[in-house]
């Protein structure tokens, strides 16, 4: 066996992610799991029924590079029913394996070793992975809860963060794992500031259909964004089907083109059966749409309320599947001491969202708990919490 460290040094900093952590803990223990952000229902029958349909008549061999004809008519189609953006679905679309691919993709594509990336903190967990395997550099900008409970940024911290090696903006709105939504004026300070040191916007917009209180806007429908914005989402949050990994990403010739020149030595291609199982779910009707809000809104008010009841300063969330909560008032300290001690004090999962910033003590005191769970799954959570 040679004593030769195998893992490159860049990524050695990545150990296993906290979710294998949680989500073994909470198996162990048979805790409520309300740490990773998966839903316990399943996606829209018509979706479910067209991939069945799909697999058993032939759709199993490799689809084309970009995607489905298919699916890609119905992402444009989808983004010029909610969002007004038109899409030619030939160029300006590419079909990828989850929104985690495209992000991977873009980042490999877009920045040369060395180049800066513009990103908010606490980040999804692939974005510093992301760009780490890239070569470039990130520059978090930290988004901290201020005196009405939102989320927010220093406009100094995020004018400085830009510089002469800034490559992109990877913007995650609604926010994971803080709920935040951006609003329209920090929107367009981010372009604004975009345009002056010419950069790309990456936009992760994988929960554009979950949000509660006020609205989604797409970084691309800023004036002079469009040309420079690659908008990239996914079937697994909207249509509750995390695990098919169907995502893509939207913009212009050029950018589809270049992230397109890397996916294709990255997966080619992934999930032929599931495609057009994904077109179907993108061309159903707004009452789809409005019903997934709707009964995600009542799991947030639910678990807000258990939350707030359990002694937790709670952070409520505008949008997403999660919720932060400051531990302090309930006498934590360490999010992640208070995670491993959760499911033995009261039977619960939830994770610590230090682990997503560069300036850990930043959110040294929040934790986050998903509420894409069914009703009565939230209330005995809410239930058990009660014993803090
Ligand atoms: C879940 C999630 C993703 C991953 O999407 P996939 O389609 O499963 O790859 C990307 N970004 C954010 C912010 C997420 O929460």
């Amino acid at each position: 066996m040679s004593s030769r460290e195998p893992l490159v040094e860049r990524m050695r900093p990545f150990g296993t992610t906290i979710f294998s952590e949680m989500s073994a803990l909470a198996a162990r223990t048979g805790a409520i799991n309300l740490g990773q952000g998966f839903p316990d229902t399943d996606g829209p029958p018509e979706m479910l029924a067209a991939a069945v349909q799909a697999l058993s008549s032939g759709a199993n061999q490799y689809p084309p590079l970009p995607g489905i004809p298919a699916l890609r008519h119905a992402i444009a189609a989808h983004e010029q029913r909610f969002w007004g953006l038109s899409r030619d679905p030939d160029s300006e679309v590419v079909v990828t394996a989850g929104a985690t691919e495209a992000i991977a993709a873009a980042v490999l594509a877009l920045c040369e070793p060395g180049d800066e990336v513009v990103c908010f903190e606490p980040y999804y967990d692939s974005y510093a992975a992301s760009i780490t395997l890239a070569g470039a550099v990130r520059r978090p900008v930290t988004l901290r809860p201020g005196p009405d409970g939102r989320y927010g940024f220093d406009e100094a911290e995020l004018r400085a963060a830009f510089g002469p090696r800034t490559r992109l903006v990877l913007l995650n709105t609604p926010h994971n794992p803080t709920g935040k939504v951006f609003t329209a004026e920090e929107l367009a300070l981010i372009a604004a500031l975009c345009q002056e040191h010419d950069t790309w916007a990456v936009t992760d917009e994988v929960y554009e259909h979950l949000v509660f209180d006020g609205v989604h806007t797409p970084m691309a429908t800023l004036p002079g964004m469009r040309e420079r914005t690659l908008r990239i989402s996914s079937a697994g949050k909207t249509f509750s089907c995390t695990g098919w990994k169907v995502g893509w990403a939207t913009g212009p010739a050029p950018l589809v083109s270049a992230v397109q020149r890397v996916k294709q030595f990255l997966t080619f291609v992934n999930a032929s059966p599931l495609q057009p199982a994904v077109a179907v779910a993108l061309a159903l009707p707004e009452s789809y749409f409005t019903g997934l809000t709707a009964g995600l809104r009542a799991n947030r008010d639910r678990l807000v309320a258990g939350l707030t009841a359990a002694g937790f300063d709670v952070l409520a969330p505008e949008g997403t599947y999660f919720v932060t909560a400051d531990i302090r008032p309930l006498g934590g300290t360490d999010g992640v001491a208070f995670c491993r001690e959760l499911p033995g004090r009261c039977g619960v999962v939830a994770v610590p969202t230090q682990v997503f910033y560069d300036h850990q003590e930043a959110g040294r005191h929040l934790i986050r708990f998903a509420f894409c769970k069914r009703p009565e799954v939230i209330d005995e959570a809410a239930d058990r919490l009660k014993a803090l």
